[in-house]
């Protein structure tokens, strides 16, 4: 297969080329990546090369043919290949002059989803090269590209094969030194690259590897392992003199003119493995327990480190993880996943006057709370199926609802805030919404504070194109994140949920309490309703009702209760 390949390669390569379809032979077949000058090339220098290519292709007026194939491949790993081919072509210079060049292709395959090429080399045996410098002898070849497989080539460190190729060397060197595994992730890296453009990404990728590698030490190592991960070997002596090197790493690797351009400040996720004195684990087990702390890392947004230390139990929670993500799509299709839905009520007539869906995942263990796996569909990115499937339920209990007469109130619906990022988003969430005929009036769109503030632009447009169409929307778990006064001015929401954690202290707490009348306050002067959540006692609902607040929603008037019983305990019959 990966003979076809080269040789499929080549030849439209050749085709490409006299066709004057590209300006530059390299350029022509291999995105930026791909491309790779030998050390033997660059001593040409690429200018050099392009202007013989060039010379060549003016100089040809019929046909080109290629007159000899001959292709082989190794194996150098059982994922990756080495592919060297030789071609003879024959150029039809003037009427019955020919001219023979002998083209030699090489290239590195790897297997990820499917065989890929991720370094090339071609070389050109021409008299005119040829005499001025040589070219590389197959062996060589195999030396240089060899050596270019274990690099990086946006960054110029190891990648991952480079990586464990000499951290094994350096612990069986020194088997007597400590050692740490480390690897870190920079925190929403998709957003510098959404924000500041592809280029950007690349160019701080590459400031941290440079900066990383200078500050290694003497029998240390790092590399690039994955997209936007780094990874090091460090010598370990004791813990205060690690922690403040890794402390010091998110200023250390970032130059300050590359911080000042990025405006804000790049945060990153660290998992700190120590291995076993022996060394005999696998190296990739080392990585993936430092991957696992790393994962620990970020999900403590609040941890003031951003660092984990691997510990055995994040092994089992792991395992859970991915039973959980394993266990969700089959869950979906068996219908194991139920709306229930939670009343609020108006605080001053007692009056029903909206509910919220949640969701509760029924297991034959018993019942699991969305607060042990929904963030886990979003770390996975299995929620952007499941809010839809969510919505679709929501929708279809409303259509019931309608249909039988039902006197129906509001439902909200809680989006996550990684939508945001969804090209479709709006569309698909209408479209669910229109399939069953619901009057946009009985949606409520809830969204967490968070969303507004990290992606207020986004925000401003969906909020714009929801009123528009007529969904009011709510701003949720209001005063547990770092939303600021201002949101409130620049995201015109309908609904502000004060969270249940704001209410809890409201009687010992002579600033909270301000706090709470000032916000319930200000959010009606601007026309928002306020909902306060988490509502347990009765002092707690009249001491809500006294200072103003409309809304209620809490265990002391409702739990969260399945649709159908949501019906028969809260919704009149009006007809039929
Ligand atoms: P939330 O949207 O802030 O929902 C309110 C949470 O507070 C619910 O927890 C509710 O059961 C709880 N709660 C309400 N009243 C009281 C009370 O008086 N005392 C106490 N202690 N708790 C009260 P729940 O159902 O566990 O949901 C947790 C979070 O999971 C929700 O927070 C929401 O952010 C998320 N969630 C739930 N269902 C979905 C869903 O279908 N999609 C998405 N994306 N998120 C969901
Ligand atoms: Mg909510
Ligand atoms: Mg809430």
């Amino acid at each position: 297969m990966i003979e076809k390949k080269i040789k499929d390669l080549s030849e439209s390569m050749v085709a490409c080329f006299f066709e004057h379809k590209e300006e530059d032979i390299f350029a022509s077949h291999l995105s930026e990546k791909l491309l790779w000058i030998s050390e033997e090339q660059e001593r040409y220098g690429k200018q050099a090369i392009l202007s013989y290519l060039r010379q060549l292709r003016d100089d040809y007026h019929g046909k080109v043919a290629i007159k000899q194939q001959d292709y082989h491949v190794f194996s150098l790993h059982p994922l990756i290949c080495f592919a060297v081919g030789t071609m003879t072509i024959e150029m039809n210079l003037e009427e019955d002059q020919f001219k023979k060049i002998d083209i030699c292709i090489s290239g590195i395959w790897q297997e990820e989803k499917n065989w890929c090429l991720t370094h090339f080399y071609s070389s050109i045996k021409d008299e005119r090269l040829i005499s001025r410098n040589g070219s590389l002898s197959l062996q060589q070849q195999l030396e240089v590209i060899q050596k270019a497989a274990m690099i990086d080539p946006l960054t110029q460190i190891n990648n991952l094969q480079g990586f464990e190729e000499e951290v094994a060397l350096l612990l069986k060197k020194y088997p007597k030194q400590k050692y740490v595994m480390i690897k870190f992730g920079i925190r929403d890296f998709r957003f510098v690259n959404r924000r500041h453009g592809y280029k950007m990404g690349d160019l701080v990728l590459k400031h941290i590897a440079k900066n990383l590698f200078a500050t290694l030490k003497e029998r240390e190592a790092c590399g690039r392992v994955e997209k936007d991960i780094f990874a090091m070997l460090y010598c370990f002596e004791d813990k205060p003199s690690l922690e403040q090197r890794v402390e010091q790493l998110e200023t250390v690797l970032l130059d300050p003119q590359i911080r000042q351009r990025l405006e804000t400040k790049i945060h990153f996720n660290i998992g700190i493995y120590q291995i076993e004195n022996n060394h005999a684990e696998y190296i990739k087990d080392m990585l993936d327990k430092a991957l696992i702390a790393q994962k620990k890392g970020s999900r403590s947004i609040s941890h003031r480190h951003h660092y984990a230390y691997y510990e055995e139990w994040m092994m089992t929670a792991q395992y859970q993880r991915s039973k959980l993500l394993e266990e969700a799509p089959k869950a979906m299709e068996e219908n194991e996943f139920s709306l229930y839905i939670q009343p609020q009520f108006d605080l001053t007539s007692g009056a029903l006057v909206a509910g919220e869906a949640l969701v509760r995942w029924i297991t034959k263990e018993g019942i699991r709370m969305p607060g042990e796996f929904i963030p886990i569909f979003e770390e996975q990115g299995f929620i952007f199926s499941f809010d839809y499937y969510m919505l679709d339920k929501i929708c279809r209990q409303m259509r019931k609802w309608i249909d039988e007469g039902v006197e129906v109130h509001p439902v909200s619906t809680n989006q996550s805030r990684l939508h945001i990022e969804e090209e479709n988003y709006f569309k698909d969430f209408c479209a669910v919404i229109d399939r069953y005929q619901i009057p946009h009036e009985y949606i409520i769109f809830e969204l967490t504070e968070s969303a507004f503030v990290e992606n207020s632009e986004k925000m401003i447009k969906l909020t714009k194109q929801l009123h528009e169409h007529h969904y009011k929307i709510a701003i949720d778990d209001f005063g547990t994140g770092y939303a600021s006064l201002n949101l409130l001015s620049v995201v015109p929401a309908d609904i502000l949920k004060i969270d249940k954690s704001m209410l809890k202290g409201y009687n010992t707490n002579i600033r909270t309490q301000i706090i709470i009348e000032k916000i319930i306050q200000l959010a009606h002067d601007i026309g928002m309703s306020v909902v306060c959540e988490g509502i347990e006692e009765q002092a707690e609902w009249e001491y809500l009702k006294k200072i103003g607040c409309n809304i209620g929603q809490g265990f002391l008037m409702g739990k969260p209760i399945e649709a159908e019983a949501y019906q028969k305990l809260w919704l009149k019959t009006t007809n039929h």
